[in-house]
């Protein structure tokens, strides 16, 4: 073959190549530098809408896929943002003026840019779209629902605060983890036609437009799960928090529960001894041989040397959510080392202490309290002895009553439809005070519940272990009694059953019944 030809041929090839590549070049910047911040800036008013250019949200929309320069722009500002509200105590803590100022009112702010929702430019993505039409995503660490539901392509603050409005009466957003799956469907119109959370195999919380209403309607729906249980047990080294830890069939939440309640009878400090023995009786969920999340301790005992022998039972209401749902001693004695008690009989957390979206306004603020949804009329219990310093009515909180107590600590209760105290009033625990409403600027009945502490610092309620009662009553004890026989019969035939499985693995054994047929 002719070799020059060959050469001169090729080096032809790579001078169009490179004059070809030169000329793209030329060309993309000459339209950039034309149309470059343009094209950017209706880029992200398409994708979130023109009043949310401002806003974290915006930038948190843009598409990483379809713009990684851009996205890596972006992803560095977020931290800074969105990390903020993550510390919330210690934005309590830096703005003691604004916590003063905004004393009693729940949710207080002056919101300037609240979402304009009229001019929304809705540009649908269905590129990642499944075969079905739904759009998925992930809870993200340390955020609430609705920044999760932010970094869906084409989702705005509006379909985020509809959903997460529509779904906290019976979601509890607090226990939202993250990596847990959701997915979002749009009809044609742009509205959310359905959203499903799922945070396991077998549980599904399902959003779905009701056509009449025009409003998200709550279903659920749960897999039939097999309830499995085993016994832990074995000896102490140095302490029971230590001995459990280094097991591996102990999560990190049955390690707690177990500590928690175990060191409300047993003082560890004084009377623990090498060689204790520790036994724990949990309850796990299965589907289709596949561990689900749920898991409790159904039981707890410790015996040791100096301490004695010591147990508790979990009771539970028919409620799920029961307030009184809880480990007790046999006599019935609460294993929850505080003085304060809930102020409803069932827990339903609407709304978490901290940095959240206002449900109403969709801003980001700071809530000093804690928010319990619940029917109107509910009765509303004092959760410590005190005095009533405030019976009073405002725009804000509606309603609401503030109790001092001994140590100067103040609750607050908002949002109330009707008082049982006036100011003066001296009130014990549980006693109680008011009925839960729907008055002031709320979503929903439900009791908005605060504590401050003598220094003036808002506290958070999901922080202080609270608990319904210190003593189980006559009314609840004949169920207590009931459950405690049941755990103890689960508790023998899972011994059985555990030995059954230990003698299996170690093969026949000299004189058991296998070892006789072998013989004759
Ligand atoms: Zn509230």
């Amino acid at each position: 073959m002719d070799s020059r030809r060959q050469n001169k041929l090729s080096s032809i090839f790579l001078l169009i190549v490179a004059l070809l590549l030169a000329a793209i070049i030329l060309f993309a910047k000459i339209h950039s530098e034309s149309a470059g911040d343009e094209s950017e800036s209706a880029a992200e008013t398409a994708k979130a809408g023109p009043s949310d250019t401002k806003k974290p949200a915006a930038a948190e929309v843009a598409q990483p896929a379809q713009k990684p320069e851009k996205a890596a722009v972006t992803a560095p500002a977020k931290p800074e943002k969105t990390e903020e509200p993550a510390a919330e105590e210690g934005v309590a803590e830096a703005a003691p003026e604004s916590i003063k100022a905004s004393k009693n009112e729940d949710d207080i702010e002056e919101s300037q840019d609240v979402p304009n929702t009229k001019e929304e430019v809705i540009v649908k993505d269905d590129s990642n779209a499944d075969s079905e039409g739904y759009l998925h995503g992930k809870i993200l660490p340390k955020k609430g629902i609705e920044e999760a539901l932010l970094k869906v392509p084409g989702l705005q603050l509006k379909h985020a605060m509809e959903i997460s409005n529509a779904i906290r009466y019976d979601v509890d957003l607090t226990q939202i983890k993250a990596g847990e799956d959701f997915k979002v469907k749009f009809d044609k119109d742009g509205n959310i036609e359905e959203f499903v959370y799922y945070p396991d195999i077998v549980t599904f919380h399902i959003l779905k437009r009701d056509p009449v209403e025009n409003k998200l309607k709550y279903t659920s729906k749960t897999l039939p799960t097999e309830r499995r249980f085993r016994i832990i047990e074995g000896s102490i080294e140095s302490s029971l928090n230590e001995s459990l830890v280094r097991r591996d069939d102990v999560t990190r939440n049955i390690r707690a529960v177990t500590v928690g309640i175990l060191e409300c009878i047993v003082s560890f400090s004084t009377d623990a001894r090498r060689g204790d023995r520790y036994r724990i009786l949990v309850e796990d969920k299965y589907y289709q041989n596949r561990q689900v999340p749920g898991s409790k301790v159904l039981y707890a005992s410790y015996e040791g040397r100096q301490a004695g022998f010591h147990e508790a039972f979990r009771y539970e209401d028919e409620e799920p959510k029961s307030a009184f749902n809880a480990h007790y001693t046999v006599t019935g004695k609460a294993l929850i080392p505080s003085a304060m008690r809930l102020p409803l009989d069932t827990i339903r957390i609407t709304s978490p202490f901290g940095m959240r979206r206002h449900p109403i306004t969709g801003k980001m603020t700071q809530h000093h309290g804690v928010d319990y949804g619940a029917p109107v009329g509910t009765p509303v219990y004092a959760v410590a002895p005190g005095k009533v310093i405030e019976v009073k009515q405002t725009p804000l909180g509606g309603k609401q009553v503030t109790i001092n107590h001994a140590d100067n600590t103040k609750t607050y209760y908002l949002h109330l439809n009707g008082y049982n105290v006036s100011v003066g009033t001296a009130v014990s625990a549980r006693q109680r005070i008011a009925s839960v409403g729907n008055t002031g600027r709320s979503t929903g009945p439900h009791l908005h519940f605060g504590i401050k502490n003598p220094q003036g610092n808002w506290l958070n309620p999901l922080k202080i272990k609270m608990i319904a009662t210190p003593q189980l009553d006559n009314k609840r004890m004949p169920r207590f009694k009931k459950q405690m026989a049941e755990i103890t019969a689960l508790l023998k035939d899972t011994e059985k059953y555990q030995e059954w499985l230990r003698k299996y693995d170690e093969g026949p054994q000299p004189g058991d019944f296998y070892d006789l047929y072998d013989k004759i």
